[in-house]
C-alpha cells in the first residue's frame, strides 16, 4: 500500500504532524509532484545496480523514489529537525542512509567507499538548495569523485549558464568550468507549481555526465581557469582588451598580441565567442611564455 510522499496532501500532513516550518535560509522548497520526481530519476539513469547520492532529502520525497529504484541511497541533510521525520517517512526502506552533515563539509569520497560496492555506478541526484548550487556542484566536480553523473534541480538561469555554448548570452566562465569536467545538458524546465513553498525563480533539471578525462589538454589548470575568467571580465570588451588589463604586470601589449596570433585568435574577438579548445590553446601559449 505505497503512497508517494510527493503530493500536496501527504506533504502537508507530514509537515503538520511534526510542526515543521520551512527555513528559507536553507533553500527548503520541497517537491510535491510525483511525476516530476519520476522524470528526474529517469533522467539520472538510476537502476537496480546503482548507488545514489542525494543532497538535501527534506522529508524524503525524492529519497523514496531513489530507494525504490537504486541499490543503495546515501543522503546528506543539514537540518537536524528533518532527521526524525525522515526516519518515519523512509521507515519501509532498508537501503537508505541519512547522514546529518553539511554537504560542503562532508568527505564524500570516503562516504562513497564506505557505502557503495567497489566499481558500482554512482549517480548524484538532488533538488538542490538554490543558495549554494554553484559551490556544491563545483566541489563535487573538482574533487574528481568516482561518480558517473549528476542530475540536479537548480535555478533555471544557472542551469542555462552551466550548459551554454559559445556565442550565447548565457555562455561564460561557469560554462567552461562545468564543461571541463562534464557534458552538460538542461533536460527539463520545471514550473513553480510543483514546489511547496513555490520558489521566486524558475527551475530546471541539469544533467552532468562525468568525463573520463578533460576534453582539452591544459598545461596548468589554475592558470587556464584564471585566463578564462579574465577573458569574460568585461563582456563588451575584446579579448585583447580584457587580457591586457588582467596581465598588465606580466606581459606587454605586444606580447599579448603575439600570443593571440600564435593561438590563431583574432584580437578583436570577444571572450564569449571562444570555444573551450581555443581557450586551452590560448592559455597554454601564455603559460609557456611565463
Ligand atoms: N529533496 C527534497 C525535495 O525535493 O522535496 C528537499 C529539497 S530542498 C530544495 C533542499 C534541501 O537541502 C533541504 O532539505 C535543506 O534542508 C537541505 N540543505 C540545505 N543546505 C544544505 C547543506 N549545506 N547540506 C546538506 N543539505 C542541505
Amino acid at each position: 500500500d505505497y503512497k508517494a510522499i510527493a503530493t500536496p496532501v501527504r506533504t502537508k500532513a507530514i509537515l503538520e504532524k511534526y510542526g515543521f516550518s520551512f527555513k528559507k535560509s536553507l533553500g527548503q522548497n520541497f517537491l510535491i509532484d510525483a511525476n516530476t520526481l519520476e522524470n528526474i530519476v529517469n533522467h539520472a539513469g538510476v537502476n537496480a545496480e546503482s548507488g545514489a547520492i542525494e543532497i538535501g532529502p527534506g522529508i524524503g520525497a525524492l529519497t523514496e523514489q531513489l530507494a525504490r529504484k537504486a541499490d543503495r541511497v546515501l543522503a546528506f541533510e543539514i537540518d537536524q529537525r528533518l532527521l526524525p521525520i525522515l526516519k518515519d517517512t523512509l521507515h519501509d526502506y532498508d537501503n537508505v542512509s541519512v547522514i546529518h552533515q553539511d554537504i560542503l563539509q562532508a568527505n564524500v569520497k570516503e562516504m562513497i567507499q564506505d557505502h557503495f560496492k567497489e566499481g558500482q555506478p554512482v549517480h548524484v541526484v538532488a533538488n538542490l538548495p538554490y543558495y549554494i548550487t554553484t559551490p556544491i556542484l563545483m566541489n563535487l566536480l573538482m574533487e574528481r569523485l568516482p561518480i558517473d553523473s549528476i542530475t540536479v534541480m537548480i535555478q533555471k538561469e544557472v542551469a542555462d549558464r552551466m550548459a551554454a555554448s559559445p556565442n550565447s548570452k548565457a555562455y561564460g566562465s561557469l560554462s567552461i568550468a562545468v564543461q571541463y569536467y562534464t557534458e552538460a545538458k538542461v533536460v527539463m524546465d520545471v514550473p513553480r507549481t510543483v514546489f511547496m513553498p513555490q520558489p521566486n525563480v524558475g527551475s530546471a533539471v541539469l544533467r552532468l555526465s562525468m568525463r573520463n578525462e578533460p576534453p582539452v589538454d591544459v598545461k596548468n589548470e589554475p592558470f587556464f581557469f584564471d585566463l578564462v575568467r579574465a577573458s569574460f571580465g568585461q563582456r563588451r570588451k575584446t579579448i585583447m582588451n580584457n587580457l591586457s588589463r588582467h596581465f598588465k604586470d606580466r606581459f606587454s601589449k605586444d606580447e599579448i598580441r603575439e600570443y593571440l596570433e600564435k593561438s590563431g585568435i583574432e584580437e578583436k574577438r570577444r571572450g564569449e565567442s571562444l570555444s573551450i579548445e581555443e581557450f586551452a590553446r590560448l592559455a597554454n601559449t601564455f603559460y609557456e611564455a611565463l
